[in-house]
């Protein structure tokens, strides 16, 4: 589950991936907050980047509820059968996984016989790629850059951050309706009876506002960014585990480069939930680099 190498062809699979994260945000709602709480600390720290995370759900729940997703996508979207693809990706991908520590989970591949530039991940080491985005890498290593990335996902435990970032989200929703209202009402309450009811209509409107102006800031300003953030860190934790399978980092900065030649008319970074390509290309250089300069001491972790 992920926003990821976006390009203009892959409209329909973002919708795809929005339609299927919206699937999850319900399926909690309607009871994984309270399975998610018992016995589950709110913050934890992620041993694969060092950063510390509101989880409020576990990764197999997220995993079960990620299987109806998984079947659905498979029955809607034809799949490959070639094995020049099926097995070039089942290659990479237990490469990758092994690079990543992971090789003894269960991962499952599709390859989609679609001429989209994207792939994606689902909780439960679920890893779709599309026909057109095997077909666009010059090499293998640039394939399991990407793979790279999907595993950087799963490792970073971003579909776990983002749901419970959601929850959390609609949490501060409920509570600033709560008190925007209370306050207004109290307001109210104070007024000649005459005037109480225009009061108390303009506190509901007021309220309804309230709703919407903190659902949009919880948008813009916290979801947007965290998914990025999502992205910058599963590039760099796809480059180390490229690194560690014994491909060659260098590559995912080409296909980046590539990616940025491909499409260069994009909306402005502020606004989008993907880095800009050539960024990430850069990114990734510069953290090679480093790697390479540190010595024995690199690919230890991904800070930069
Ligand atoms: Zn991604």
């Amino acid at each position: 589950m992920c926003g990821c190498h976006d390009t203009d062809e892959s409209h329909d699979a973002e919708t795809q991936k929005i339609v299927e994260r919206r699937r999850l945000v319900q399926g909690l709602a309607a009871g994984g907050l309270l399975t998610a709480g018992a016995g589950l600390p709110g913050c934890s720290t992620n041993p694969e980047t060092g950063r510390s995370q509101l989880l409020l759900v576990r990764g197999e729940q997220l995993s079960q509820m990620a299987a109806a997703s998984w079947a659905d996508v498979k029955s809607k979207t034809p799949t490959s059968n070639d094995p020049r693809y099926t097995r070039r990706l089942k290659t990479i991908g237990d490469r990758i996984a092994r690079g990543a520590n992971k090789h003894n989970e269960r991962w499952d591949y599709a390859v989609f016989d679609q001429n989209t530039r994207n792939a994606f991940v689902l909780p439960g080491n679920r890893v779709g790629f599309y026909k057109g985005m095997m077909d666009f890498a010059d090499n293998d290593d640039q394939i399991a850059g990407i793979m790279g990335h999907e595993v950087g996902h799963v490792t970073g435990r971003h579909a776990a951050a983002r749901v419970s970032q959601q929850m959390a989200g609609q949490l501060a929703i409920a509570g600033g309706t709560i008190l925007g209202g209370s306050q207004l009402q109290r307001r109210c309450r104070s007024l000649p009876a005459n005037q109480q009811r225009a009061c108390f209509q303009r506190a509901s409107q007021n309220t309804r506002l309230l709703n919407g102006a903190l659902g949009m800031g919880i948008s813009l300003g916290v979801l947007l960014p965290y998914s990025r953030q999502h992205e910058s860190e599963s590039d760099l934790l796809g480059a180390k585990y490229m690194h560690k399978a014994g491909y060659d980092a260098y590559q995912s900065v080409r296909l980046w480069e590539k990616m940025a030649e491909a499409s260069p008319s994009r909306q402005p970074e502020l606004l989008s939930t993907h880095p800009d390509p050539a960024r990430r290309a850069r990114d990734l250089h510069n953290y090679i680099k480093a790697q390479e300069d540190l010595g024995s001491q690199g690919w230890d972790s991904i800070k930069t």
